[in-house]
């Protein structure tokens, strides 16, 4: 167990709803809920003259998914609004400044999975929509299946009235100077990963008790056409149910995929550990398996929370209860109250 002590995430513990219930409380799911919505802007290095703006985007993100809590909405409403926004915000690398494959062109990958049905949705390598977050939720509920990608997706994105837009419009200065960057010979794309635009993801619980996650990239820079990463695998870049929990990971795709690491955290928490000593688990089964580092939110259906991160930093931020609590180095948590400006 010595491996989880290596791990530097946010500051222990961020437990704020109830205790983990027992088998007999669960069927009273729903009494004393504390509906929250956790999100992240990736385990990257966020360069200093955007960590600000980083922070405010993650914390305008959880904000507004918890005022869609508030006024109803489901949890699925809630992650999906809050990926929107940052798929919205060129600071992130999904949808609009999304990091570019190796020809220099946008390919984007999301999920969403809701915890109450065990539905899922997800597209890949998307090139020609401004939110692909929106379009995994349409082919959850819309189709028959659970997956679209590439041209299938787009199309079925025309057939639905999803706007399509233009490859220039996703694509910003920075992320082509990223490119740029990661064409010489000697560039190591998977390093430079930790220092990119970060996908994002979100997780929550409504006041019924129902969780979902949602997951948004543009993958890994420089990545080869058509390479598909962790984000839209259900059980990788994301999973849900309302018997464990909910989580949305980020990190090398490759890596997360080969440990399934959102199904392997809420595996733990299936076994009575609560959201954040699963997620550290996880994450130290990633480091000491395969060498890799990543990062994760996870929510169990009472409204515990936590942020946990093996990179050195992860933006991330939660709105529970009127408080906002937000954080991007190792073991910081800042807390405000919703009525305090920023
Ligand atoms: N997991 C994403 C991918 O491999 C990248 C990231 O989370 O930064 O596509």
């Amino acid at each position: 167990m010595s491996s989880i002590k290596t791990i530097s995430s946010a500051e222990p513990p961020q437990v704020l709803g109830k205790d983990k219930t027992t088998p007999d409380e669960t069927q009273h799911r729903g009494a004393g809920m504390m509906p929250v919505v956790v999100v992240h802007g990736g385990a990257v290095q966020v360069p200093e003259e955007r960590a600000e703006i980083t922070i405010s985007g993650v914390c305008s993100a959880a904000r507004s998914g918890y005022l869609v809590l508030e006024e109803g909405g489901s949890s699925l409403d809630a992650v999906v609004e809050a990926v929107v926004q940052m798929e919205n915000s060129p600071y992130f690398s999904a949808g609009c400044g999304s990091v570019l494959n190796v020809k220099g062109e946008v390919e984007m990958d999301a999920i969403v999975m809701d915890g109450k049905t065990l539905g899922s949705g997800s597209v890949s390598a998307v090139r020609d929509i401004a939110n692909p977050v929106q379009l995994a939720r349409l082919v959850m509920e819309k189709t028959s299946h659970a997956f679209l990608t590439a041209e299938g997706a787009s199309k079925f994105a025309r057939s639905v009235g999803v706007p399509e837009v233009s490859q220039e419009s996703l694509i910003t200065e920075y992320s082509r100077m990223f490119w740029k960057k990661n064409l010489v010979p000697d560039a190591n794309p998977v390093e430079c990963q930790m220092e990119k635009m970060g996908t994002v993801g979100a997780v929550a619980v409504d006041k019924d008790g129902n969780v979902a996650c949602a997951t948004s990239t543009g993958g890994m820079p420089n990545k080869m056409e058509g390479r598909v990463g962790d984000t839209p695998c259900v059980g990788s870049g994301g999973y849900a149910d309302n018997q464990s929990g909910a989580v949305s990971a980020t990190g090398h795709g490759e890596a997360n995929m080969r440990v399934t690491l959102s199904r392997l955290i809420l595996f733990h928490m299936e076994q009575g550990q609560s959201a954040e000593a699963a997620s550290d688990l996880g994450l130290a089964y990633l480091k000491s398996r395969l060498g890799a580092l990543g990062g994760v939110v996870t929510v169990d259906p009472q409204g515990n929370w936590t942020s946990r991160f093996s990179t050195q930093q992860m933006p991330w931020a939660a709105a529970q209860n009127d408080t906002l609590h937000y954080g991007l180095n190792s073991g910081e948590h800042f807390r405000r109250s919703f009525s305090e400006q920023h």
